[in-house]
């Protein structure tokens, strides 16, 4: 499994995590699954309060108990708790849940109506309590992200979590760049479309000549940049072992060349990026 620098935080991630949306369904096989991403290298962690209402939050403590220096984990407040107490105590609550005393990062997961400044201030709070080791956003569009690099500083912000899979590459017009200048990782969500995704033929031909399967392919494109990362979620093992091994999976410039011709970037915008 490839790991790489997590912007500017000096701390290396790897490429393909676990994403945990929806993992409620079945604990036994969730936390099955987790543990075999992580034996298999896939050890960045995303998980949410709002996933399950906390039960997914919960799922992942089961998981990683016993293993929890192993895992780069990842939580997330809702923009209706992002105030500046509120931010505190949904973290407490989310490291209850977890069965842990820090998050590896914290993120606000979509811009809300709470003061940012105050956002960042709880970050910053929880940072110095060591109750996170560092903080980042979701579906922060180009201006999002400068106001918040601008409010917090250079070197603060660590990561903007960001929708982004092949029929859906938004990002890679504003955000990404944006991201770039500013040192902030780009881990990109639903990288299968929400399971919506169909392997399509120029992936069929080039997973045949690699002997890769289409999605590995898939993710080795959505990583092929060097700030990005991916966290495809999978409840069944099998699917968890077919995307550790996009880990190690290099695609040339001319099988990228193709993916990008079949599924192009589409038309640049600035503002309100797409969101599932
Ligand atoms: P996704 O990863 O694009 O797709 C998940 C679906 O793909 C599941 O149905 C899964 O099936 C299936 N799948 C996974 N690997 C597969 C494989 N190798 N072969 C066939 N099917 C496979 O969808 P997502 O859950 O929306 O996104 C991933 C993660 O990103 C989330 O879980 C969450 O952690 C994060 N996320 C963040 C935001 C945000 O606003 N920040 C929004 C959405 C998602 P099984 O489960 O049956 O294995």
């Amino acid at each position: 499994m490839e790991q790489r620098l997590f912007g500017r935080t000096g701390i290396r991630v790897p490429v393909i995590g676990q994403g945990t949306w929806l993992l409620e369904k079945d604990r036994a096989q969730a936390v099955t699954a987790l543990r075999r991403g992580f034996d298999l290298g896939m050890t960045h962690i995303d998980t949410a309060e709002m996933y399950g209402s906390g039960a997914v939050e919960e799922i992942v403590g089961e998981a990683i108990a016993g293993r929890r220096d192993e895992v780069f984990l990842v939580s997330k407040v809702v923009p209706q708790n992002a105030s500046r107490q509120g931010t505190i105590r949904a973290c407490e609550r989310s490291l209850r849940r977890l069965g842990t005393d820090s998050l590896d990062c914290y993120l606000l997961h979509w811009p809300g109506n709470h003061p940012l400044a105050e956002t960042i201030a709880a970050f910053e709070h929880l940072t110095r309590d060591g109750k996170i080791k560092r903080w980042g956003v979701s579906n922060f569009d180009e201006e999002d992200l400068e106001e918040v690099v601008r409010l917090a500083g250079p070197g603060r912000v660590a990561c903007n979590q960001v929708l982004y899979h092949l029929g859906e590459r938004a990002i890679e017009h504003y955000v990404l760049p944006a991201c770039e200048r500013h040192g902030v990782a780009v881990v990109g969500y639903s990288p299968f479309g929400q399971g919506r995704f169909k392997p399509p033929r120029v992936l069929d031909e080039i997973a045949r000549a690699r002997g890769a399967p289409p999605r590995q392919v898939a993710l080795a494109f959505l990583t092929r940049h060097p700030v990005t990362f991916a966290i495809p979620k999978a409840g069944q093992i099998a699917h968890v072992e077919e995307n550790a091994g996009a880990g190690a999976l290099r695609l040339t410039d001319e099988e990228i060349r193709r993916i990008d011709q079949a599924f192009p970037a589409g038309r640049p915008r600035r503002r309100s990026l797409p969101t599932l």
